[in-house]
């Protein structure tokens, strides 16, 4: 069994990762290129957890949907196309993929992942005493009775799976949020109790400092160039950067930290959760990831005194924006964006995110100060994430968790680490490794 692991990445991913491998009796470093945890696509999430919910991408009639807003200037899903043969090979995959029964055997594998994460991560929560502002519940605001009428085949997936969910009237919404603006248009919202709401970035940083004093040591400012490999099996990483290291007794694993190019760094294995931009990592290894930045835009604001804010996450069906209440701030998230994987942020995008907030919440926020947040959903053609073993052996991945990480991240850093340590994990991988790329 391998004892060094160094784990690529220290967005919520990583550091659930990084937790069950210490768990397990691993010395673990974390190797982050930023200076702290959660700093990017983990950090402006609209931070719902909604297991029952969670749906790949891939659906039948997204084509056409996807094809209907080409020439909006803002819709909710936009597709923006570049030249690239990644990206077309990716789209011809999520083609495919759209189909009913693909949709549903991807569904079902997603949804596996998602409530085992779900039992995961609040046993989690509740060993260590992370307080990430959880608001137990979520609300899909229909605006009209054409938004009513579509709910239908949710409804019936939900009812299917066994997910508790009522549809309630507007005054019965209102009655839940006091605060909704009376002006607005409401013919009712779906329930679901069971669902939550949390801030990623908050239970990344409470899970990092349980995982440092627990002796993972974080080495920020440290970009991984190369992981080394020889003879199929991984011997470490080749890393730049200042590299600040924090944990207990630590010094940099590679030496003492300083601005110079770094010797190896020799690991036993190597956890590849990195997302979009750590790709080229793998594929210097000949293991190529479906995986593409579909990007989502937020903005956050301090929360106004009093009680004008939500009280639980919701999400505005004709929109697709959501709103999330987190510890004195509300956030407004929303759009899928295909195309350029450059991450600007976009003026319209930031419109659309404070005509819903200041429709629906007029007196929560400065919406007149919000700012925009773009960030890359690390998304498979078919939708669930690619765990665990790759051919080169030491060599594991935790990587393409889309929309639905931060909801995953618990769960899947659980899996990975009985990877990496040869115990059969808790849920089935089936259709969750890089098996099912063959
Ligand atoms: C607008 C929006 C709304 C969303 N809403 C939700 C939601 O409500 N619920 C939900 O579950 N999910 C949501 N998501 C998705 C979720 O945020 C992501 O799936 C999740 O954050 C991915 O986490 P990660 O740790 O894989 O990636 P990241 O958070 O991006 O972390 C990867 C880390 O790896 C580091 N890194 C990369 N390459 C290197 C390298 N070579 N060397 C060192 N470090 C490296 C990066 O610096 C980064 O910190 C949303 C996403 C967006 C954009």
């Amino acid at each position: 069994m391998p004892r060094r692991v160094a784990v690529i990445g220290a967005g919520i991913v990583g550091c659930c990762t990084a937790w069950y491998l210490r768990e397990r009796g691993f010395e673990v470093d974390v190797l982050e290129r930023r200076d702290g945890v959660a700093l990017e696509t983990s950090w402006g999430n609209a931070g719902v957890i909604a297991p029952g919910y969670v749906t790949p991408w891939a659906a039948p009639g997204m084509p056409r949907k996807v094809v209907s807003y080409l020439f909006a200037a803002e819709a909710p899903v936009l597709f923006r196309p570049v030249a690239s043969p990644a990206l077309a090979r990716w789209i011809l995959r999520w083609l495919r993929e759209c189909e009913l029964g693909r949709y549903r055997v991807n569904k079902s594998r997603m949804q596996r992942l998602a409530f085992h994460s779900r039992d995961a991560l609040h046993a989690l929560r509740a060993r260590l005493g992370i307080d990430d502002g959880r608001r137990q519940g979520y609300l899909q605001l229909l605006r009209g009775e054409r938004d009513l009428a579509m709910t239908g085949p949710a409804r019936a997936l939900l009812e299917e799976n066994g997910v508790p969910h009522r549809l309630l009237d507007a005054d019965a919404v209102r009655a839940l949020e006091p605060a909704l603006a009376p002006g607005v248009p409401l013919a009712g919202a779906l329930w679901l109790p069971e669902d939550e709401s949390a801030s990623c970035p908050d239970f990344a940083q409470g899970l990092a400092d349980a995982a440092r004093a627990a002796g993972v040591r974080f080495v920020f400012g440290c970009t991984v160039r190369h992981i080394v490999a020889e003879g199929g099996e991984v011997r470490g990483v080749l890393a730049e950067g200042p590299g600040s290291v924090s944990g207990r007794g630590a010094t940099a694993p590679g030496g003492p930290a300083g601005p110079t190019d770094r010797p190896l760094r020799s690991y036993d294995a190597v956890v590849v959760a990195g997302a979009v931009d750590a790709l080229p990592l793998l594929a210097a290894h000949g293991i190529r990831l479906p995986i593409w930045p579909v990007k989502g835009y937020s903005t956050t604001l301090p929360l106004a005194e009093g009680d004008a804010g939500p009280r639980h996450a919701m999400i505005d069906e004709a929109y697709k924006v959501a709103i999330t209440p987190f510890p004195g701030r509300i956030r407004v998230a929303g759009t899928a964006e295909l195309g350029s994987p450059a991450l600007v942020p976009r003026a319209a995008a930031l419109r659309t995110l404070v005509k819903v907030g200041g429709d629906w919440f007029p007196d929560a926020a400065r919406w007149q100060d919000a700012q925009c947040w773009v960030g890359a959903r690390p998304m498979t053609p078919d939708g669930p994430a690619l765990l665990g073993a790759t051919p080169v052996r030491g060599l594991f991945v935790n990587m393409g968790h889309g929309s639905t990480g931060w909801a995953m991240a618990a769960g899947a850093g659980q899996v990975v680490a009985d990877v990496v340590a040869g115990r059969a994990p808790e849920i089935d991988l089936e259709g969750l490794t890089l098996d099912r790329l063959r």
